[in-house]
């Protein structure tokens, strides 16, 4: 189907690039940008997630630094371990993954990640460098929408564009960026009154809200492009689960222009935009521009 959006070959992409970059970064700076992962506890989902950040660092030239701490860690001690990775010159990029167990304070810790080596994009100076339209570090999941809808449609510019959902760490950084490229841009959320008419007016419809196919194919403008962020697990055939989006696929991609499916969507971009990341601080710390 031409109107599927595949953000897996898309990833698969942006990873050779980087791949790409981070030798010539190597080999003309003599730099090797460097990521370093905390993950506090054992949840399981987490556990995947941080082997396959992992893998995908060292197969992209960079160097890989996993700190795995037990569940009771007191946030002094992630404290620490985060200044001990400020100031370690190997050290690029850190990222902590959530969610944190409840003795720790995650916004804390969060901001206790020196802005230049922050990688999601969520220490409050890369917010408000965001907001501001400042050069900075952006939120993967976003700005990996981002890069889908420019590669599918170009210039953004005058489209409609509306936002499903609030959160810190997807819609409103979305938003953001979707105002950066000159979008008209609405953010709807659980108290938007007549949802379905708000979403009939997007030329870009972004959904970020975490409900299985809450989405239907009639509150689509015929033509449109969404970008489905939800994963949702459900129940599926044979007693086994299956991923869906916040979008109905099946009624959706009927009447939409384009659309990413899920899986194999926006998810695969996540961790390619997290080493895209990690190879800018890299840049930045060291003032090395980052190789075309
Ligand atoms: P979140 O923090 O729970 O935020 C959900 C947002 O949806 C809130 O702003 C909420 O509105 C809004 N909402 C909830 N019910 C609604 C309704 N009935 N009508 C309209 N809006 C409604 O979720 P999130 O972290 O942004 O994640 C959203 C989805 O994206 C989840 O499925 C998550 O798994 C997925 N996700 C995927 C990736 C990835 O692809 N790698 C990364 C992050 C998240 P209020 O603010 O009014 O409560």
């Amino acid at each position: 189907m031409g109107n599927i959006i595949d953000g897996k070959a898309f990833a698969e992409k942006l990873r050779a690039e980087i791949t790409r970059k981070v030798a010539a970064i190597k080999e003309q700076h003599g730099v090797t940008p460097g990521l370093a992962v905390v993950l506090v506890g054992e949840n399981p989902a987490s556990q995947i997630y941080v082997r396959n950040k992992g893998k995908q660092t060292v197969e992209c030239g960079m160097n890989s630094y996993e700190h795995k701490l037990p569940v009771e860690t007191p946030q002094d001690e992630l404290l620490d371990l985060i200044s001990q990775l400020n100031n370690d010159p190997d050290v690029h990029g850190i990222l902590v993954q959530l969610p944190l167990p409840d003795q720790i304070d995650s916004e804390a810790v969060l901001n206790a990640i020196d802005p230049d080596k922050d990688v999601d994009g969520f220490h409050l100076t890369n917010v408000g460098r965001l907001s501001i339209g400042a050069d900075g570090i952006v939120p993967c999941t976003p700005l990996g929408a981002i890069m889908l809808l420019k590669d599918r449609l170009g210039d953004l510019k005058g489209k409609n564009a509306v936002v499903v959902g609030r959160s810190n760490i997807v819609g409103k950084p979305m938003a953001a960026l979707l105002l950066q490229e000159h979008c008209t841009v609405t953010i709807a959320h659980s108290r938007t009154v007549d949802l379905p008419a708000v979403c009939r007016h997007a030329d870009i419809l972004v959904a970020a809200v975490g409900r299985p196919e809450m989405i239907k194919g009639d509150w689509i403008k015929p033509g449109a492009t969404v970008i489905d962020v939800g994963i949702n697990r459900i129940d599926g055939e044979a007693g086994k689960t299956k991923l869906v989006g916040d979008v109905e696929f099946s009624s959706a991609s009927e009447v939409a222009g384009a659309i990413t499916p899920v899986p194999g969507g926006v998810g695969p971009m996540t961790i390619a935009v997290l080493l895209h990341n990690a190879m800018q601080q890299a840049c930045r710390i060291n003032g090395i521009a980052v190789p075309d």
